[in-house]
């Protein structure tokens, strides 16, 4: 049966390959698509996702093939080479990764074959086929990170304290780059060696150094199987799943533990650094309890977006912030097979009550759900602003799409990301005293 969206929250699969490639620093994503596609996926996702920028190369100076329907009755093939070789020769890059939309998939252009004509030239190329009907921009994530696995990890030693960090998608996942420093920060005292692929220029030397690393971490509940799975075929590294960014003293401390036991890390050292990230947060918790408590700051919170980020934030403002869990709703359409332990992972609260939980990417679905709930505190995306204002209860934006406020770094994630997230939701409350 057909069904009718509106305002899905997600764009297509060459859309996440394309902001998972342009956040690799000097990683030069080369479109094999119409013309429209790459200016509209940048439109959408840097307009209403904090407004992310373009990075090294992104938003109008993505190259592409651009085919117009000449190509796709005679094959673009002609074209992809030209595109490729222009763009070696303007753009100084250290990958060039070939990613295919909706018409070179459907054509059938044999793009592996053009990208294998540089194998000699010692000039990187690679390619990850992200027709834009095969799905999400999650599954473009998917697939760009197969490829790159497959066509640039390089296998060697393993390195007993590199990690490697997957499962927030660039763009789609607001914060990522914030709640990648500071995951990463955490992991650094611990003593380990983060390949965050994202952050402070790295790039494709992280990803070759990739299959060497001791594990990896995917922070999802169910992103990155196929990714997973081929470093664990190809270059023995296990992992580890965390089913989101962890948010606050309790999750943090979990997903710490977790990553501890897996490497088998000292105990004491672990400990330590909880310790000592509890006392740092739990000060300003209490400097913050005075207004909490003053003010009797407690909400029927709606919690809307992604699986990841819906996770953390309910998990968060129950357990560590006394909120009573009003509904959750669900809107990147996770594989079904995954949601029995998403449910429970979101019906598993310190509160008697469990939430019901909503798996709907429909706006009109979105807002029923909220409103059957009795929400009093709305903390989903832009589009949700007007379901808060029919009811007259506060919105905060932390899921994408977010077109009312600027993000950069900013962060909800692990400890300090916490702090964070208590400044923004008890500040809505206080602002029409
Ligand atoms: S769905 Fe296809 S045509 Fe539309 S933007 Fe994505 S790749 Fe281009």
């Amino acid at each position: 049966m057909n069904i009718l969206t509106e305002s899905p929250r997600y764009s297509c699969a060459l859309g996440g390959a394309l902001s998972t490639a342009k956040a690799l620093h000097r990683v030069i994503p080369i479109l094999h698509c119409g013309p429209g596609c790459g200016m509209m996926l940048y439109n959408g996702q840097n307009f209403i996702a904090g407004y992310s920028g373009g990075g090294y190369v992104g938003g109008a100076t993505v190259p592409s093939t651009n085919t117009y329907e000449r190509d796709i009755v005679f094959g673009a093939e002609k074209r992809l080479r030209q595109t490729i070789a222009s763009t070696i020769e303007v753009m100084d890059g250290d990958l060039y990764v070939v990613l295919t939309g909706c018409t070179a998939e459907i054509i059938g252009d044999d793009v592996p074959s053009i990208v294998a004509e540089y194998a000699d030239k010692n000039v990187p190329v690679a390619h990850a086929s992200t027709g834009g009907f095969s799905g999400t921009n999650y599954h473009g994530y998917e697939k760009l990170w197969e490829a790159l696995a497959q066509q640039v990890a390089v296998a060697g030693p393993r390195e007993p304290h590199l990690v490697n960090l997957f499962g927030m998608v660039p763009a789609q996942d607001i914060y990522w780059l914030g709640n990648t420093e500071e995951i990463a920060r955490l992991l650094g005292l611990l003593g380990l060696t983060v390949n965050t692929f994202v952050t402070q220029r790295q790039g494709i030397e992280q990803v070759k150094q990739s299959a060497r690393a001791a594990l990896n971490i995917v922070l999802s509940p169910w992103l990155a199987e196929g990714v997973l799975a081929r470093y664990q075929q190809k270059f023995g590294v296990p992992s580890l799943r965390y089913p989101g960014p962890p948010i606050g003293p309790t999750a943090t401390a979990e997903f710490l533990r977790a990553v501890a036991a897996a490497l088998n890390l000292e105990h004491a050292v672990v400990e330590r650094v909880i310790a000592a990230e509890d006392q740092y947060t739990y000060d300003y918790f209490d400097r913050a309890g005075m207004i909490f408590t003053g003010f009797g700051i407690q909400h029927r919170i709606a919690v809307i977006g992604d699986s990841s980020t819906v996770t953390g934030v309910l998990r968060f403002l129950v357990n560590d912030f006394s909120q009573i869990p009003a509904v959750a709703v669900i809107t990147d359409a996770p594989p079904e097979a995954h949601r029995p332990a998403i449910i429970q992972t979101l019906t598993q609260l310190e509160y008697a009550a469990p939430p019901p939980v909503v798996f709907t990417s429909d706006q009109w679905s979105v807002a029923q759900a909220v409103k059957a709930a009795g929400a009093t505190y709305i903390l989903g995306s832009s589009l949700d602003k007007e379901i808060a204002q029919d009811l007259g209860v506060p919105q905060l934006s932390i899921s994408f799409p977010v077109s009312d406020r600027l993000v950069l770094n900013r962060a909800y994630a692990g400890y300090r990301g916490s702090i964070t997230l208590v400044e923004d939701f008890i500040s809505p409350c206080v602002a029409a005293l």
